[in-house]
């Protein structure tokens, strides 16, 4: 029986491994250290890619029917284990239990839609002459590097397609959220072959070693913009294959024929599901000038209502930011706002006194478009809503961003919420609906918000080389027989 709530450690190999150092974990509502977790020395990185190469051997050549058993066995792991899974979650990362269910049993999802994809191989030519054929090769050892908002999801998201695939991988989560992560690393040897699957747990400078070493083929990242570039330049060492999942700033464009009542709780969750801290959280709320006012009331009152705390607390929608860097980065907004005499249409008031990282949802009125707060990725319940009269105008406020990720339309006439849709520069727009994904639907970023996708048969693709191999059946350069020849 495995404890999730003590002796978090590093599975290698299919052992379980402790680390000379340690650091800890937080609880962020209550800024209580959740336990002691191991910080991976670069000799154990070693280790990990050693084994995860001399597993490729094997696992490159097995079946897909085994390795799709293999991702249904951590589906039916995750979901024997959710109840634990989603406590833990809510204990490391703060989300509530709503968020927590979504993500964990969102986890088993993916890894049994994942498990039904495959990628067969082309036949780009097949006559008496000649047979050509591309095949979708393993690329060998993948490093899979994690962020603390959607800890375990964004690990499954790489998990998933690389085994799938043929590839053996190496995962280390974020050091603010490694607990889940190590606990599905623990559970897994059951079900998979060691080295297969390992995982590592430290801080940044384990994500550079990553990335430099030479054992590893691909990298698979999701993260910030600047540590995704990092990663690329580090990663040209020998020059292996990246997918960057980096950061957002989406618009949400509003036009006037909604109605603001009915509207305002998609836009609230638009903007603050998992307390913003999200990438594709709505981080830029253009509304027509027409229901501005209206509108603005409505978001208000419903952010009145909505219950902020712990998420351990079954009546808790809300939890606080994840841990103190994010805390103070999102203060620093807040400050910006008040030296800038920006108005708080709600919130606004910090109590650094409080036992958690807790920071009040705020609405921002009507900044300018040049502010920090418009121009940049807080990652925090903080949002500006902005007006806007004029459709081209508004479109080219929307895409003057260096970020692509996603953006979102709402209203009600379809011609034009199509239109305006169309025409913004995103990974992923919706259409009156957000945050809507799928296994089968492609995810990514454009421009500075990524490289490559996750998700869907391209986001397969990403995990492994074209491998063209040609048959010429009419070989006709061969030794003659002896009987011939004689
Ligand atoms: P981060 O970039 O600080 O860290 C992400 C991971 O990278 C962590 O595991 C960290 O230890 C590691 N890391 C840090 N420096 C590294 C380096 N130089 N080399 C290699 N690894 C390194 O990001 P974060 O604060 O954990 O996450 C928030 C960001 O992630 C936001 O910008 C958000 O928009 C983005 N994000 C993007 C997506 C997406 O799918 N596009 C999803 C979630 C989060």
């Amino acid at each position: 029986m495995i404890d999730f709530d003590s002796d978090y450690k590093q599975t290698i190999n299919g052992r379980l491994v402790g680390a000379d150092r340690t650091f800890a974990a937080f609880n962020p509502a209550t800024c209580e250290v959740i336990d002691a977790v191991p910080d991976a020395s670069q000799a154990q990185l070693n280790e990990a890619v050693a084994a995860a190469g001399a597993a490729f051997r094997s696992w490159r050549n097995s079946p897909v029917a085994e390795r799709s058993r293999a991702l249904n066995a951590i589906a039916d792991l995750i979901e024997k284990h959710a109840e634990s899974f989603m406590t833990l979650l809510t204990r490391e990362q703060g989300k509530p239990r709503a968020g927590a269910q979504w993500e964990i049993m969102g986890s088993a999802i993916w890894c049994r839609e994942i498990a039904k994809q495959s990628l067969p191989d082309e036949i780009v030519e097949d006559t008496a002459d000649r047979r050509v054929i591309t095949r979708f090769s393993p690329l060998g050892v993948v490093g899979g590097i994690v962020p603390w908002n959607f800890p375990v999801l964004l690990a499954i998201w790489k998990i998933a397609p690389a085994l799938m695939t043929g590839n053996t991988i190496i995962i280390k989560p974020s050091p603010f959220t490694p607990l889940c992560t190590l606990k599905l690393g623990e559970l897994c040897r059951d079900v998979l072959p060691p080295g297969v699957f390992n995982v590592v747990s430290g801080g940044d400078d384990l994500g550079k070693w990553m990335t430099a070493h030479p054992g590893i083929s691909k990298i698979a990242f999701t993260g910030h913009t600047e540590t995704g570039k990092s990663v690329m330049r580090s990663a040209a060492g020998n020059l292996k294959r990246i997918t960057l999942e980096l950061g957002g700033n989406d618009p949400a464009i509003v036009l006037p024929d909604v109605d603001p009542k009915k509207i305002a709780p998609e836009l609230f969750w638009a903007a603050f599901q998992n307390n913003a801290q999200f990438c594709n959280a709505t981080k830029r709320l253009y509304v027509h000038e027409d229901i501005y006012d209206e509108l603005l009331r409505e978001l208000v009152a419903f952010t009145k209502s909505v219950v902020v705390g712990d998420g351990a607390r079954p009546e808790t929608q809300l939890g606080p930011i994840q841990n103190q860097p994010q805390y103070e980065k999102v203060i620093d907004y807040f400050t910006d706002c008040i030296e800038n005499e920006y108005r708080f249409a709600v919130g606004g008031q910090i109590d650094r006194g409080a036992s958690g990282w807790f920071i009040p949802v705020t609405l921002v009125d009507n900044p300018p478009e040049d502010s920090r707060i418009v121009r940049e990725e807080p990652f925090g319940p903080i949002l500006p809503v902005l007006k806007w009269r004029d459709e081209a105008d508004v479109i080219r406020r929307a895409n003057d961003t260096r970020y692509g990720l996603g953006a979102s339309v709402w209203g009600s006439d379809l011609e034009a919420v199509q239109r305006i849709g169309e025409q913004l520069e995103a990974g992923t727009v919706w259409l009156n609906e957000v945050h809507q994904y799928s296994p089968h639907q492609a995810f990514g970023g454009h421009k500075q918000s990524g490289i490559g996708c996750e998700n869907s048969l391209h986001g397969l693709m990403e995990y492994t080389n074209w491998h063209t191999i040609t048959l010429n059946r009419k070989f006709g350069f061969g030794r003659q027989s002896a009987t011939k020849a004689a």
